[in-house]
């Protein structure tokens, strides 16, 4: 039996509260979920544990044919494990759903997220995730879903909060980090993966939803409302 999956798609900076009301969207829904930038984060984790130089392009690009990935489409809990080898069998991986969100993952990603190959890769493997879910929906979150990714979604939406409430989120999540600190680091991560693809306009057809002044659950509400609206 044949069915399509309603696709959401949501972009958006650094700590602007994506993964978290994308995953409660989808909980709330009855959709999966799937977190791009983990993806990014566990070829970033590959690439530094085989001690590859994440500014050395074709080196970069040259590690994908070994790298192989797994990763869950649960918004209560997913796993992410990386594989090695030619095909596509990750038993015998590491499970790095941890680890991909130590500082030492976050400082390298955007280096090898600007690498083309690197990005058809992951792309083509998002789309196939996108086309085997047996969800009524499936949540997509990242950077360029609603452009390049899934640029037709029947749903697209940028989420976005001014520049200082995404710090202090993000230094309320890290337990005992300088909220100036994380703003510093989040603002030169927004920097470079914007060389890239830009995720801080929204595109044509994209609905914005800031959440600056909204808390959690009235930014969750106001993206559940998006949906309805466009479904
Ligand atoms: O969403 P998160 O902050 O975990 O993403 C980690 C990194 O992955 C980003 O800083 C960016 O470099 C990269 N990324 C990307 N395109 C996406 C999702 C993430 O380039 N669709």
């Amino acid at each position: 039996m044949t069915h399509t999956s309603l696709i959401v798609a949501v972009d958006g900076p650094a700590g602007s509260g994506k993964s978290s009301v994308s995953k409660a969207v989808a909980a709330r829904l009855g959709y999966a979920y799937l977190d791009t930038g983990a993806c990014y984060r566990a070829l970033a984790w590959y690439v530094g544990s085989r001690g590859i130089d994440e500014t050395d392009a074709a080196a970069v690009a040259s590690s994908l044919a070994g790298f192989v990935l797994s990763i869950g489409t649960e918004p209560g809990g997913y796993r992410v494990v990386v594989g090695e080898g030619a095909g596509t069998d990750v038993s015998g991986g590491t499970d790095v759903t941890e680890a991909i969100r130590e500082p030492r993952v976050s400082g390298l990603v955007s280096a090898i997220a600007r690498v083309p190959e690197v990005r058809e890769q992951l792309t083509v493997l998002f789309r196939q995730i996108m086309a085997g879910t047996e969800r009524p929906g499936i949540v997509v979150e990242g950077r360029d879903i609603t452009t390049v990714v899934a640029p037709h979604a029947p749903v697209r939406i940028l989420l976005t909060a001014d520049p200082d409430v995404r710090a202090a989120r993000r230094a309320a999540e890290l337990t005992g980090e300088d909220a100036a600190v994380v703003g510093q680091q989040l603002h030169r991560r927004d920097e470079a993966d914007s060389r890239v693809v830009d995720f801080m306009t929204a595109a044509e057809g994209v609905t914005t939803v800031d959440s600056t002044a909204l808390d959690f659950d009235e930014t969750v509400d106001a993206v559940v409302a998006v949906i309805e609206r466009n479904a």
